[in-house]
C-alpha cells in the first residue's frame, strides 16, 4: 500500500491525461510567479488525500511527494495558503469546466457511465455551504433567523449540482451558485442550460426534489427533449388531489423487491398543470418493508411504510411504472453518494476561502478528484485487492501515504 498515492496520481495522469489539462486552466493574475497549471493539480492532491483546509495543506509543503506531481522547475514550487487563496479568486471556472467536459468525454468514450433500465439519468440538487452571523461577501445570501435577544442576519451560500447518475461511477458534472436576488431552481435552469448546450447527450431523464416539479424547468426540459422525473408534494395540490382521485378508482399493481413490497399506481394524460403545454403523469409508490430491531433486550418486528408520488413528463408507452419508482428513487444518490460524501469524507461543508469564485472553483476541483479517486478504486485496483475494503479504507491510505510522504522511487 505504500505507493498507492503515486499511483493513483499516475493512473491520474494516464488516464485522464491531467497535467496536460492543467496547463489550459487560465486565472486573470496580471504577474504570475507561480504558473497557474500548479494551482488545480495542488488542489486535486488537497481533496485526493482528505486534507481540511489550505492551512493544513501549507503544514505539508516540504514533502517529497509535491516534487514528484509538480514536476523539478524552480517555478513549481509549491504555493503558501495565501498564494493559493488569491489565484482561486481569479481561477477562470470555464477553464475548469472544460477539465470536467474532458473527464466526461473520456468516461463516455469508455463506457464508464452506464445508462439506467437504457436512459441517460440525471439528479440535480442544492447545498447550503458556511453559514455565518459575521464573514460575508458581495454575493451572500441573507436571511433572518431568532436568536436570544431578537433577529440576526445570517450569512450563507447555496450551490446546486447536477450529477450523472449510475450504478458503479457517478459524476459530479457541473456546480452553479445561487447568486443574490434569485431561488435554488433559477440557478439551476442556468446550469441545466449549460449543460445541456455543452452535452447534449449527457442525460435523457433529470431527475429531483419537490422544488424542481415547476413548469419553468419542465418546460427548458422538454425544449431540449429531455424528460423529468420529480418528487410531487402538496406544492402542487390541484394535480395531486386529481391524481389520488384517479388512483381511488385504480387497483394497485404489486410487485415485490427483497424484503420490500411496492403497491403502485400510475395515471397519465393530467393537462391541469398551469403554464405547462405537455400532459404529465402521475406515478404513486406504496413501499412496505419489515423490520427488526433491538429495544433493551428485546427484538421489536414493525413494518416501515413509505409513500412516494413522482411526476414525470414521460408516457406509459415509453417507460414501465417500475423504471418511473426506479428512477425516482435514484435521486437519492445525489444525497448519498453526492452531497453526504463531499461534505463527511471530503470536508466540502464549508468553503475553504471565503470567495463567490473560490467557492465554485474548489467545488469543481473536488469534482475532478472525486472522480479520478473513484475511478482510480473501482477500475484500476485488482478485484481481490478491492473485494476486502470498503472505499473509505482506500481514501484513508492514500491520505496516510502523502502525510507520511511514502512515495516511490524518491526523485533525484
Ligand atoms: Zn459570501
Amino acid at each position: 500500500m505504500r505507493g498507492i498515492l503515486r499511483r493513483a496520481l499516475a493512473y491520474a495522469d494516464r488516464v485522464f491525461q491531467l497535467k496536460r489539462w492543467w496547463k489550459r486552466v487560465r486565472d486573470s493574475r496580471r504577474q504570475p510567479q507561480i504558473p497557474t497549471e500548479v494551482f488545480p493539480a495542488v488542489l486535486v492532491m488537497m481533496f485526493l488525500c482528505r486534507l481540511r483546509s489550505f492551512h493544513e495543506l501549507e503544514q505539508y509543503r516540504d514533502l517529497v511527494a509535491w516534487r514528484c506531481w509538480l514536476g523539478p522547475a524552480k517555478d513549481r514550487r509549491m504555493p503558501c495558503a495565501d498564494e493559493i487563496a488569491y489565484v482561486s479568486e481569479r481561477i477562470d471556472l470555464a477553464t475548469l469546466r472544460d477539465v470536467l467536459a474532458h473527464l466526461y468525454t473520456r468516461l463516455m468514450r469508455n463506457k464508464v457511465l452506464q445508462r439506467m433500465r437504457g436512459w441517460r439519468v440525471a439528479a440535480v440538487d442544492g447545498h447550503e455551504i458556511g453559514s455565518s452571523y459575521k464573514r460575508c461577501c458581495e454575493e451572500c445570501l441573507t436571511r433572518n433567523v431568532e436568536v436570544k435577544g431578537g433577529k440576526r442576519i445570517q450569512y450563507y451560500h447555496r450551490i446546486v449540482v447536477l450529477q450523472l447518475l449510475g450504478e458503479t461511477v457517478r459524476l459530479l458534472l457541473d456546480a452553479e451558485l445561487v447568486k443574490k436576488g434569485e431561488d435554488e431552481v433559477g440557478a439551476a435552469k442556468r446550469m441545466i442550460e449549460r449543460v445541456l448546450h455543452r452535452f447534449p447527450r449527457s442525460f435523457d431523464i433529470l431527475t429531483g426534489d419537490a422544488l424542481y416539479a415547476q413548469a419553468p424547468v419542465l418546460r427548458l426540459l422538454r425544449r431540449h427533449n429531455k424528460h423529468a422525473v420529480m418528487v410531487l408534494k402538496d406544492e402542487h395540490r390541484d394535480l395531486l388531489i386529481d391524481a389520488e382521485a384517479l388512483f381511488r378508482q385504480q387497483q394497485p399493481r404489486i410487485v415485490g423487491e427483497g424484503p420490500t413490497t411496492f403497491q403502485q399506481w400510475d395515471v397519465e394524460g393530467f393537462t391541469s398543470w398551469t403554464g405547462l403545454e405537455h400532459p404529465v403523469r402521475v406515478v404513486r409508490s406504496v413501499e412496505s418493508t419489515p423490520v427488526r430491531e433491538r429495544d433493551g433486550k428485546q427484538w421489536t418486528h414493525s413494518v416501515q411504510i413509505h409513500n412516494w408520488t413522482w411526476v414525470t413528463t414521460l408516457s406509459q408507452k415509453q417507460v414501465p411504472t417500475s423504471s418511473v419508482v426506479r428512477f425516482g428513487h435514484a435521486r437519492w444518490q445525489i444525497e448519498n453518494q453526492g452531497f453526504n460524501e463531499i461534505v463527511t469524507s471530503w470536508h466540502a461543508d464549508h468553503s475553504f476561502h471565503h470567495h463567490p469564485n473560490s467557492i465554485v472553483a474548489l467545488w469543481l476541483i473536488l469534482f475532478i478528484a472525486h472522480a479520478v479517486f473513484h475511478c482510480f478504486v473501482t477500475r484500476n485496483l485488482k478485484p481481490q485487492l478491492r473485494q476486502n475494503h470498503t472505499i473509505i479504507f482506500w481514501a484513508l491510505q492514500i491520505a496516510a501515504c502523502f502525510r507520511l510522504d511514502y512515495w516511490w522511487p524518491p526523485p533525484i
